[in-house]
């Protein structure tokens, strides 16, 4: 949608096609009991730069509501509270010695200035290496596991760094608790208005509309094949779907090409939205570090956006991250849900069956991009082999942790290295020098 926007404003004529019902992807939105809410948790960061000013152009953000919220841990069988660097001295089960040097690997790594040099160590090796093997094995390794399974055995450094540098960020106010934001009807309402702004700018945007395939028209057009056989020509195209899908999507690339794109290792997420009568914890995000539980973090959306926004209810989010091809996807819900209350009981006994109103489970397989060993050296291209076909997505964060904010800001440097191309800057719609 950024990209659409960028190039609608460099006077290009655009056509944003979308395979789902409506435009957003992940950070689309679902009902659930009455409410219309993100189907994947969703948080805007003081330092998300790009998007903020996104929102500014959009005249959202104003809107945007900026809250304290709290963060917790499941250690040890019990809840622990670190939202500031007082509870985190407090913090049990870490030893005086292991807690100077979880916090020296914090100052160690965000002030790392150059970030590729860590493309090179595994984070496992890195986080021994700053913090000890107690530390690693009582919290790195299993938020690490929370995270990204067993694929954080090849995750490169460059992970940690980003995740770091991107929370560091957010807690440069007050005591150092973090502040966090979202505008009042989530992401809806922000796709809402953004929908309407491209139409606005004169963007035909084409929904329920798969596309099978890419290649090549007549006098160096993209010929676009829909999956009911229909096909169309334009005069560029940029993919934006997740690089595997690109792969084979666009069939007359190059071998080479196709294989770059294909390898990029995925991280996929099953997340249950859970409509409840009362609150759980009051923490935003609690941190799992003991094993065993079916998901592997507890987001209360509820700790942050005001309940009125739910009449009241409150709305937790249960993430699984799970590889792409993990037989875990092909679950029933009804499964998945059973495990998930299980869950749930075991972590807050006071936490009953019969205050869920309701409960939805999403699946996506390509969310996020893993930055394995050198990764930035073999990812995918933008330019690609065919004339005016371009790709575009999060494989080409290199040390980021996939977010919002990053994507607009891969959208607005693809859009200015297209534009350019044109003579026209995609920000203002002028000719440039
Ligand atoms: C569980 C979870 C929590 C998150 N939390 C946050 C957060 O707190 N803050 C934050 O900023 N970000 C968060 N994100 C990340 C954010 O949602 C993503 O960074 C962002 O939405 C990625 O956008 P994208 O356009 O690159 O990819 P996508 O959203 O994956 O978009 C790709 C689009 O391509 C479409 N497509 C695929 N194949 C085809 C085809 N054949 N034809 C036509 N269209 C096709 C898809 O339908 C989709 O709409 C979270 C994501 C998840 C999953």
């Amino acid at each position: 949608m950024t990209l659409a926007h960028r190039l609608a404003t460099a006077r290009a004529d655009v056509t944003l096609i979308e395979a789902g019902p409506s435009l957003g992807g992940l950070a689309g939105a679902w009902q659930l009991d009455g409410l219309t809410w993100d189907r994947f948790y969703h948080v805007i960061l003081q330092s998300d730069v790009a998007l903020r000013s996104l929102l500014a152009e959009l005249g959202l953000e104003h809107d945007v509501r900026w809250v304290r919220a709290k963060t917790g841990f499941y250690t040890d069988g019990r809840l622990h509270s670190m939202s500031n660097v007082i509870e985190f001295a407090r913090f049990a089960p870490l030893g005086a010695w292991d807690k100077l040097r979880l916090a020296a690997t914090i100052l160690r790594t965000v002030h790392l200035r150059d970030w590729r040099r860590l493309e090179d160590v595994t984070v496992a090796d890195w986080l021994v290496r700053l913090s000890g093997e107690r530390t690693f094995a009582k919290i790195w390794r299993p938020l690490l596991c929370a995270k990204l399974g067993e694929l954080y055995r090849d995750t490169s450094a460059a992970f940690i760094w980003a995740v770091i540098a991107r929370m560091y960020a957010a807690r440069r106010s007050g005591l150092k608790t973090e502040m966090f934001g979202y505008v009042p009807g989530g992401y809806a309402h922000i796709l809402g208005r953004f929908e309407e702004h491209l139409r606005e700018q004169g963007v035909h945007i084409v929904c329920g509309c798969p596309v099978a395939s890419v290649g090549r028209g007549a006098q160096r057009r993209v010929r676009m094949t829909w999956q009911d056989g229909r096909a169309d020509e334009f005069d560029r195209a940029v993919i934006t779907a997740p690089a595997p899908v690109a792969a084979a999507m666009c069939t007359e690339l190059e071998e080479p090409e196709r294989a770059c794109l294909r390898n990029v290792t995925y991280l996929g997420v099953i997340c249950a939205s859970v409509v409840l009568d009362r609150p759980l914890a009051g923490y935003y995000i609690t941190n799992i570090t003991d094993d065993g539980l079916p998901f592997t973090a507890v987001i209360e959306m509820t700790a942050l956006v005001n309940r009125a926004e739910f009449g009241g209810r409150t709305l937790v989010y249960l993430p699984k991250y799970l590889p792409t091809d993990d037989p875990a996807f092909a679950l029933p819900d009804e499964q998945i849900e059973t495990a998930f209350m299980a869950g749930l009981e075991r972590m807050y006994p006071a936490f009953s069956r019969r205050s869920v109103r309701c409960l939805r489970i999403a699946r996506a397989r390509y969310v996020l991009p893993l930055p394995q060993l050198g990764y930035s050296r073999r990812m995918p291209p933008r330019v690609t082999s065919q004339p005016g076909l371009y790709v575009v997505n999060a494989a080409q964060i290199v040390n980021g942790t996939l977010n919002v904010n990053q994507t607009v800001e891969l959208a607005n440097a693809a859009a200015a290295a297209l534009a350019a191309q044109a003579g026209v800057d995609p920000f203002l719609g002028a000719p440039v020098a």
